[in-house]
This record gives structure tokens, sequence and C-alpha cells, in this order.
């Protein structure tokens, strides 16, 4: 059994989101080897051959890789496909992107999610917003996976690197797409999908301006990321990719703060494998409080101001 693992990186610096793929990976068990694919990419491979637990890290180096086109991602993975037996990446954006169009181009199905390895053909994965978990088991002869990364722990270091190894990436370009630029908003917070404690806000906040006057305090003084509800979001008080949710972001911090937030099933299908729920809504009956390990009924433009003065 050999298992291709696509990293996930921004040319300078491997994603934890990989290690937590490897979890997975290592629980289907057999060699595996990490693919980094980018431009410029030594430094990541550096990070990803001390993972533990891997047989070599291959390395597709070519300025048509840079930006993760996923037509050109996906024609690489298939070069080299003949040699595994699964493919795995994270579900991340890139992994959702690249890896079900290695599926169609190897005429396999794709398991989409994957929480749990129940064998190497069998995995879990949630459907209807998390409601109900599906046990899928898969006769293709090369399974193609993405892994839900808040379900795995990241994987060690290991004791020694592992070998690095250059593929070919002279035909990376396949002229199918091509990169204009990259817009990222500017934020010196903690990425939501990594955040160790989130403050989010719902519809409750009832505008832009409450929003950062009163989400944003708490969360500074925690240290925190900041999510919201599809409702905030769709109302104009957050931005989007501040999201949580079945359409939005899978988190799974330490300590999730929902503020306002009445805990519509769309809602907790993005949160509530956190470690610690804490909700605030003025309604007792807000069916958060199902999901929240602590709750407090009451006014949130009243309790937040008195908890960051307390913190
Ligand atoms: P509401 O449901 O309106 O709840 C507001 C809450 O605030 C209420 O519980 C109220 O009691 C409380 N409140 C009011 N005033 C105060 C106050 N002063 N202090 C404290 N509490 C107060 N939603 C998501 O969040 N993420 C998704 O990814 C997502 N995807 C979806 C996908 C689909 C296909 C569909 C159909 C829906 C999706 N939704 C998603 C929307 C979801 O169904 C809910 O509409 C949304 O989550 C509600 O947001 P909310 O809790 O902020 O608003």
């Amino acid at each position: 059994m050999a298992i291709l693992l696509f990293a996930e990186h921004d040319n300078a610096t491997l994603s934890e989101q990989t290690a937590k793929a490897l979890s997975a990976a290592t629980q289907i068990g057999g060699d595996i080897d990490i693919l980094v694919a980018g431009s410029g990419v030594g430094a990541v491979a550096d990070q990803a051959a001390k993972l533990a637990g891997i047989r070599s890290v291959l390395v597709a180096d070519n300025d048509a890789l840079a930006n993760h086109l996923a037509e050109n991602a996906a024609d690489l993975i298939v070069s080299l496909a003949g040699d595994y037996d699964t493919i795995v990446a994270a579900a991340t954006a890139n992994g959702k992107n690249i890896l079900p169009r290695v599926a169609a181009l190897l005429d396999v199905m794709q398991v989409s999610e994957v929480m749990e390895v129940v064998d190497a053909d069998t995995f879990k994965r949630p459907i209807y917003a998390g409601n109900a978990i599906e046990v899928v088991q898969s006769t293709d002869a090369k399974k193609v996976l993405t892994i839900r990364t808040s379900s795995f722990g990241a994987a060690a270091a290991g004791d020694s690197a592992a070998e690095i190894k250059l593929v070919d990436a002279g035909s990376a370009n396949s002229g199918k797409s091509s990169f204009l630029e990259n817009i990222l908003s500017e934020n010196d917070r903690p990425e939501l999908g990594s955040a160790k404690i989130i403050v989010s806000g719902g519809r409750a906040l009832g505008s832009e301006d409450k929003f950062k006057s009163v989400i944003t305090p708490l969360a500074d003084k925690l240290g925190a990321a900041v999510g919201a509800s599809r409702a905030a979001v769709d109302a104009g008080y957050a931005p989007n990719d501040l999201q949580v949710g079945q359409t939005g972001k899978v988190v799974a911090p330490d300590l999730y703060i929902a503020c306002g937030i009445s805990g519509a099933i769309q809602h907790l299908a993005g949160m509530k494998d956190s470690k610690i729920i804490v909700a605030i809504n003025t309604d007792e009956e807000a069916p958060i409080f199902q999901v929240a390990d602590y709750g407090i009924v009451g006014d949130l433009f009243e309790i937040l101001p008195q908890l960051e003065n307390q913190l």
C-alpha cells in the first residue's frame, strides 16, 4: 500500500493541515510520500521531511505550480498516481479544488471530508450538515480522499528527516488556466482554521459597527480569531471569510464563544467539535445551548463588556 499526500503550503511554510492529513494517512497504513508542488519550495520540503512516519518527500518545483492552480496540480498528481493506491489531501480550499479533478481524471470516486478511517477502504464522513455520519466503502482500485482536518490531530515531527526526491515538473503548465492576482484580506489575528480561541458573532450584533466594537475588543483580549454566523455575514456585519458553518469554515478550537448566535444546524456543522463552547444568548431556548458547555442567558451588549473588563 502506497499513499501520496498532497502538501498544503504557501511556497515558504508547510501548513499544519498537512500534518493533520498525515495522521489520517498514517491510520490508513502503508508507505506515505508527501508531494510538495510549488515554486522555490526547498524550505517547505525540508519541513515536510521532518514529519514522522513518512517514506519520502517528492518535490515538483516549477513556476506554473506556484499558485496552486488546480488544472496544473491535478495533472501533476495524475502523472504520479500510477505508483500509489491512495491519494490524500486536506479538505482545504486547495484540496477541494484539486482532488475532485484528480478523481475525475482517474475515473474513480472521491471520498470527501473523511473524519474517521475505519480501514484502508472504509471511511466515515459527515452528511446532512454533520447530522448523520455516513460510512463509505470504496471498491475503486485507487482511493482519492480529502480529509476533514479538524477531526485529526497533527502528526508529530520525526527523529530523522525523510529522503527528498525531485520529480519531473517540466510540463506542469497545462495552459488551461492562468494566475491573475491574489487579493488577501489583511488581518493580524490568528487564522480562523487554526485558532485556539474563536469569538463569534451573530445576527444579534445588529450592525457592522457594533460587530467591530463589541466582538473585536474581546477577541483582542483573548488573542482570538473572530468568526461569524452566515446571518451576520449576509447582513454585512462581518466579511464572508469569517463565516463558520456548513458553507463557511469548519473549526475545532479549544474555546468557541458564540455571541448572539441561535445555533442553526448549518452553524453547528462548523463548530460543534470545539473543545469548550460558551454561548451567550437572550433566549434560553436557543439551540446553541444544547451544544454549549457553558451558557449565559442574557444580553451580549451587557455581558461582553463585563467579560472584557474582568479579563
Ligand atoms: P439568528 O438565527 O437570527 O439568531 C440570532 C440569535 O441572537 C437568536 O438566538 C437570539 O435569541 C439572539 N439574540 C438576539 N439579541 C440578542 C442579544 N442582545 N444578546 C444575546 N443574544 C441575542 N449559517 C451559518 O452560520 N453558517 C453556515 O455556514 C450556514 N450555511 C447555510 C447553508 C444553507 C444551505 C442554509 C439553508 C443555511 C445556512 N446557514 C448557515 C444559515 C443558518 O440556517 C441560520 O440562518 C444562521 O446560522 C442564523 O444566524 P444567527 O444565529 O446569527 O441568526
